[in-house]
């Protein structure tokens, strides 16, 4: 698979279980690019906001403070997924469900989110613009001049079944619920995956498997120069 040389960012959005995550990590490892997981810095300050006890919709103020002045490490090597914030390496307490719980109260602050997309437009210039983003605005905000930008989208039930297999055996159906249901509705207001903005490619991976989905985003990057 050839990797691409010189500037390409690849912006990929979508909901919960799209199965954005894996087919980021392994565009990025077959192009040779880095992957940025945008949703693991809105994880990483919801793991700070509550070590520190602060309730977000009581003191937003606070969440603000703590998006502007924390300090955020990602590891963007695909397939490295450590994340660190303030010194605490949180990459196993980000994908804990009480965390995933709690992100839409702070990634829906608007100055959070002005803080945190500065953040990730530096990652984006620090790795000289070779990078997969992924997350829910990134085709939209943080980088609409992409070169390729895709929405990836699937049924919700699929998507259900997807969280599942990834949560394990003894998953509890309430919190698959809260995890995929209830986070689509409480971000609804960041972002809305019916109609994809001009410009931005569609794929509805509902009956695709990983390796199709992969291939049609690697199709969009030998497209584009
Ligand atoms: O992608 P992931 O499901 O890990 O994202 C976790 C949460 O982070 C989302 O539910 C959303 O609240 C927030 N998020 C966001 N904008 C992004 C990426 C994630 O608001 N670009």
């Amino acid at each position: 698979m050839a990797r691409v040389n010189g500037e390409m960012v690849v912006a990929i959005d979508g909901p919960s279980g799209s199965g954005k995550s894996s087919t980021s990590r392994m565009v990025a490892t077959r192009l040779g690019l880095a992957h940025l997981d945008t949703g693991s810095m809105y994880r990483a300050l919801a793991c700070a906001v509550s070590r520190a006890g602060i309730n977000p919709q009581d003191e937003p103020d606070r969440v603000i403070d703590l998006a502007g002045s924390a300090d955020i490490r990602v590891d963007t090597r695909p397939g490295y997924d450590t994340v660190v914030i303030n010194g605490v390496d949180v990459t196993e307490e980000i994908r804990d469900p009480r965390t995933s719980a709690r992100v839409s109260a702070v990634a829906t602050i608007p100055q959070v989110r002005v803080l945190l997309v500065e953040r990730m437009r530096d990652i984006v210039e620090r790795n000289d613009r070779r990078i997969v983003v992924e997350g829910r605005d990134i085709t939209t905000v943080v980088c609409p001049d992409a070169q390729v930008r895709v929405l990836l989208v699937a049924d919700p039930a699929v998507r259900m079944a997807r969280r599942a297999r990834e949560l394990g055996d003894d998953v509890d159906q309430t919190q698959m619920h809260d995890q995929i249901v209830r986070r689509d509705r409480d971000d609804a207001t960041v972002s809305q995956f019916e109609t994809p903005a001009p410009g931005v490619t569609l794929i509805d991976s509902t009956s695709l498997d990983l390796d199709e989905v992969v291939a049609r985003v690697v199709a969009l990057t030998e497209q584009v120069g």
